[in-house]
């Protein structure tokens, strides 16, 4: 076989240092597409805050600066090469590679963390899910050993172990968008930012992306010149110098990703910095608010679930059981943060019991 011809390969340089002119309007793109999602927020509407909210605030952060740094970044240096004349197809086919798997793998990231909002318990991935069939094929004693309790785990009988691993197989389902979509929607009543969530999930665009995407992941690199295609003839190989891809239909659909994904992050940032804990379909029509009272008798000032059967002053401050309080303000709160507040508080009232009898 003769040597080929093939034009030359490119190095380090070539991928990595671009012109002034380049860099420029790599920084304009950057700048037009990253977004500070606190900036839009109301502070002026007072809700109350949990704990799930506050422990999910940090990887919801995470995925903000994940989105203004290795997306925006990778989209402003991409978008500029796509529009480059001057710039090989392999170099800009590389770039853009990039970023079409971090613009697709951030919807699992964005599942994730309302997973672990509400709670749903979905496996984020199929590593997960074997661990937790693995848990389920084996019994937790607690057995004494000297002043220590040892955990000691007995695996199920083999036979058993195959049913529940057969079963679970296929009962266990692992994390993405009709899953996730169907488990909240069976289990809560939608509110009107979940609603608005799920709609733009459905977006064109995500799909036009992912259909590029796989095509990278199982049939051809962008800058494939030369790939499997299918004709009339059936499937056969296509040689196209210009690559398989339409370059500006590519930056089209990369900027409806970029505001798509923007509208997302800051609809999810809304929810559960108010934390707008959507209620179980049961209570579907409740509203659920909790009330900052003051005690006139110590000071103190504390924050009870609303009780709209009790009268003002029939309601005892939980610090010095005094029924001398007085409501300085009422705000929202959800049915989960309302149970957790109500509990508490009979819980302090019934060792307040205890004391003075
Ligand atoms: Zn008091």
């Amino acid at each position: 076989m003769k040597k080929s011809n093939e034009e030359k390969l490119f190095s380090l340089k070539d991928y990595y240092v671009f012109d002034r002119k380049i860099m420029n309007k790599s920084e304009g793109y950057i700048k037009m597409f990253s977004k500070d999602f606190e900036k839009n927020i109301n502070i002026n509407e007072h809700t109350d805050v949990g704990m799930i909210s506050l422990i999910v605030f940090p990887m919801l952060k995470q995925l903000e600066n994940y989105y203004n740094e290795e997306i925006c970044i990778s989209a402003g240096l991409v978008l500029s090469l796509l529009e480059a004349e001057n710039i090989n197809l392999r170099i800009k086919s590389y770039h853009a590679e990039n970023l079409i798997f971090r613009l697709t793998s951030i919807w699992d990231y964005y599942y994730n963390i309302i997973n672990e909002y509400l709670h749903l318990e979905i496996p984020a991935d199929n590593i997960i899910k074997k661990r937790i069939i693995n848990r389920h094929c084996v019994n937790v004693d607690f057995v004494k050993d000297g002043k220590i309790i040892k955990v000691v785990e007995k695996p199920l009988p083999i036979e058993e172990q195959k049913r529940i691993r057969k079963e679970s197989r296929t009962k266990i389902k692992t994390l993405n968008k009709i899953m996730l979509i169907n488990t909240i929607s069976h289990r809560f009543h939608l509110t009107e930012r979940f609603k608005e969530i799920f709609s733009i999930m459905d977006s064109d665009c995500i799909e036009q992306l992912k259909h590029i995407r796989n095509q990278i992941v199982h049939r051809r690199a962008l800058g494939a010149g030369i790939s499997p295609d299918y004709d009339f003839l059936g499937q056969s190989i296509s040689i196209n110098n210009k690559g398989w891809c339409d370059f500006n239909e590519l930056s089209e659909i990369i900027k409806l990703n970029l505001n798509v994904i923007t509208k997302e992050i800051q609809l999810i940032h809304e929810v559960i910095f108010f934390d707008e804990r959507p209620n179980s379909i049961e209570n579907k029509d409740k509203q659920y608010f909790v009330i900052k009272v003051k005690c006139k008798d110590c000071g103190k000032e504390s924050i009870l679930p609303e009780m709209k059967t009790i009268e003002e002053q029939k309601i005892p401050c939980p610090v010095c059981w005094k029924h001398e309080i007085e409501i300085i303000d009422k705000f929202k709160t959800n049915e989960l943060n309302y149970g957790g507040r109500m509990n508490n508080h009979i819980k302090k009232f019934i060792e307040h019991l205890d004391n003075i009898t």
